[in-house]
């Protein structure tokens, strides 16, 4: 079921051509497609340092130094999958958080009535929110989640809607089963316990990133197999769960985080679950001076692509 790419070129000079996610062809009928690589440009939701809405155009540009095959599990998504890059959820009320939800919302779900697989470049982390209200309509699905924080508290500034509170509500809408939720690199000081309380207390298995270095890489995913099962599940990954001397561009950093090849370890540790989806949140590039945190974000899309093709190609048959 491969499709090899016919307008924008992945054989193309990687300088040539207009830059789309992993030099797919940009292809706007989901009908076309077992896997959407989308972008979602906004950052309403962040409280601090914003910039997240320039994240897609940079993780697209950076995306052009990824290549097909896999080097430690040989998978090759685009074998596997018809891919390609829908490009933007587009933002008519851009000022208005609650209308541009509604919006990435109607957006998700012409691709689950497609049986599409989204894969999203963010965005800030209020956005994971309306994707998974598109596609956990039916029932409540599982998350990994790698993040520097629990994103459950009630609201800040007055709002309930911004980059951390989006699993809150998931949980509180019937979104998300808590109970098959894993929350992986949690840390830093925060002025309230309620966050961290909300995860635990709701049944979520938490994973700072003490707990993490103690354990390692291979005994976190085998938590992870435990907690998800076989279940339906999300992976949502924030740039800032990586310690900032990786991927400096970002709007909430913590030092003392995950390196890369943990990051990527622990992503490639998901093949075989029953995986719907993924996000790369939280990239911002008018912090990201040397343009390496959106190629460490590009990349982690590529290592969610890989296990996300080869659990959609399980399930349609379409494996080789
Ligand atoms: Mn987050
Ligand atoms: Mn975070």
């Amino acid at each position: 079921m491969a499709n090899e790419p016919n307008a924008t070129s992945r054989f193309a000079p990687r300088y040539s051509e207009i830059p789309t996610f992993m030099r797919t062809p940009l292809i706007r009928d989901p009908s076309k497609l077992d896997i959407a690589l989308v972008g979602v440009p906004f950052d309403a939701g962040a409280e601090n340092r914003p910039g997240q809405r320039h994240g897609p155009r940079e993780i697209r540009n950076m995306s052009s130094l990824t290549r097909s095959i896999h080097h430690v599990t040989k998978i090759n998504p685009y074998e596997l999958c018809r891919i390609g890059d829908m490009g933007d959820v587009a933002f008519p009320c851009a000022f208005d958080l609650e209308k541009s939800h509604a919006d990435i919302t109607r957006f998700y779900a012409t691709l689950r009535e497609a049986d599409v697989a989204p894969l999203s470049a963010g965005g800030d982390h209020s956005i994971s929110l309306p994707i998974l209200r598109a596609i956990a309509g039916r029932q409540p699905v599982g998350m990994v989640h790698i993040d520097a924080h629990t994103d459950t508290c009630d609201e800040e500034l007055g709002s309930r809607f911004t980059h951390g509170t989006p699993f809150r509500r998931a949980v509180e809408e019937g979104l998300l089963d808590p109970k098959r939720v894993v929350q992986i690199g949690i840390r830093g000081a925060q002025n309230s316990e309620e966050g961290w309380v909300f995860s635990l207390d709701s049944g979520m298995r938490v994973i700072f990133i003490e707990e993490f270095s103690r354990l390692g890489v291979e005994a976190v995913i085998a938590e992870v197999r435990r907690s998800v099962g076989d279940c339906p599940t999300y992976v949502s990954f924030d740039i800032d769960s990586l310690d900032p001397a990786f991927a400096p561009g970002t709007g909430t950093p913590e030092v003392g985080g995950l390196t890369t090849i943990e990051a990527q370890g622990l992503l490639r540790g998901l093949r075989g679950l029953n995986l719907i989806g993924g996000d790369v949140v939280e990239v911002s590039p008018p912090f990201d001076s040397t343009g390496n945190t959106a190629l460490v974000g590009a990349t982690m899309m590529y290592e969610i692509l890989c296990v996300v093709a080869d659990a959609v190609s399980q399930r349609k048959g379409t494996s080789k």
